[in-house]
């Protein structure tokens, strides 16, 4: 089995700004896993906020050798292998575990979700992510989603409001917020969520620093909508402590590690009750069609990375009426739609 490795840089359609960073290209690292005349692809999107970049990542997969194992079906036990090579760098390890999975799904000629026996047509709609910005860039980005029904805007700034004020002006669909961890308290946080509650929306990601949980808790008892861990939860260890503070958990194959990972943590999220939102960073149709093949088993879908990049080398999961339409091709669904990647 033969790992090779292409870095390559996303542009940004729009400068994409949260409370704690702004980009106008990104960089990622895609995997090809090579074996008995069949490769496999997977995408590292590594997030800043958990300390990777993508020189980590790479690093991380220039390291890994699997010519010791000739079976990629033996997928648990080669992911437990690269799980306990280093610690972290779950960008790189969820690029591998996407590659194992495609690889697999190719040789199986089924697309994962039917391996997986997922229902399709239980993939929810996604929400579409407005970044922070002006009041009319806002408002200009707003009309450009006209087609999702529900929208996720970034806060967390003092021009919350403003941004909010403009998009109510522009539509009445559905609105979740992601403050991104950028309230400094829990009085602030109190006072902008009873205020964004008179403004329909449906819950909110991340008010407070991800180790307050004590404070989210607090404002868990006084407000009416459901409170979404993301930076709070990376993966399966951080979620018992979350019991009773959040009402729902935002899942990444970048920060829990891949397709196995995920899964896993659904089933243990809804065993404590909670609701599942899977999410993405900035990634390409690859990461995103990853995602989209458990998407059956989410609540909420936030698979929009794919589409805030203007030079996207792959083509998969397609979005209609903002619905995730998962296709008929093996393994994760894509295809390579840049020549010479
Ligand atoms: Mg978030």
């Amino acid at each position: 089995m033969r790992v090779t490795i292409r870095p390559i840089e996303l542009s940004l359609r729009h400068r994409f700004t949260l409370s704690r960073s702004s980009d106008e290209v990104r960089r990622c690292v895609i995997v090809e896993l090579e074996h008995d005349q069949l490769s496999g692809l997977g995408e590292a999107a590594p997030p800043g906020r958990y300390g990777e970049s993508a020189d980590t990542a790479a690093d991380f997969l220039n390291s890994i050798d699997l010519g010791g194992f000739d079976d990629p079906f033996r997928v648990d036990e080669i992911l437990q292998a690269i799980s306990a090579a280093a610690p972290g760098n779950m960008a790189a390890k969820a690029a591998l575990d996407m590659a194992l999975h495609d690889w697999i799904g190719k040789r199986m000629q089924l697309p994962l979700w039917k391996i997986w026996r997922l229902d399709r047509e239980k993939a929810p709609r996604t929400f579409f992510t407005i970044g922070i910005d002006a009041p009319e860039i806002v408002a200009r980005k707003v009309r450009e989603a006209d087609e999702f029904p529900m929208l996720k805007v970034k806060l967390g700034v003092p021009s919350d409001r403003e941004i909010v004020a403009a998009i109510r002006e522009e539509t009445s669909k559905p609105i979740t917020v992601d403050a991104n961890e950028g309230w400094s308290s829990k009085e602030e946080a109190l006072d902008q969520i009873l205020w964004l509650e008179e403004r329909g929306v449906e819950f909110v990601e991340q008010p407070l620093r991800s180790n307050d949980l004590e404070g989210t808790a607090w404002l868990r008892e006084r407000v009416h909508v459901p409170l979404f861990a993301d930076e709070s939860i990376k993966g399966l260890t951080d979620l018992p402590r979350l019991q009773g503070v959040f009402d729902g958990i935002n899942i990444k194959l970048m920060k829990c590690g891949g397709l196995k990972e995920a899964r896993d943590l659904i089933r243990a999220a809804r065993e404590m009750g909670m609701k599942i939102l899977l999410g993405c960073m900035i990634e390409t149709s690859l990461g995103i069609s990853a995602a989209a093949q458990i998407s059956p088993l989410a609540d909420y879908a936030d698979l929009d990375g794919n589409l805030l990049i203007s030079n996207d080398p792959f083509s998969g999961v397609k979005v209609s009426g903002g619905k995730l339409l998962l296709n008929d091709l093996p393994g994760l669904g894509v295809t390579v739609s840049t020549p010479n990647l």
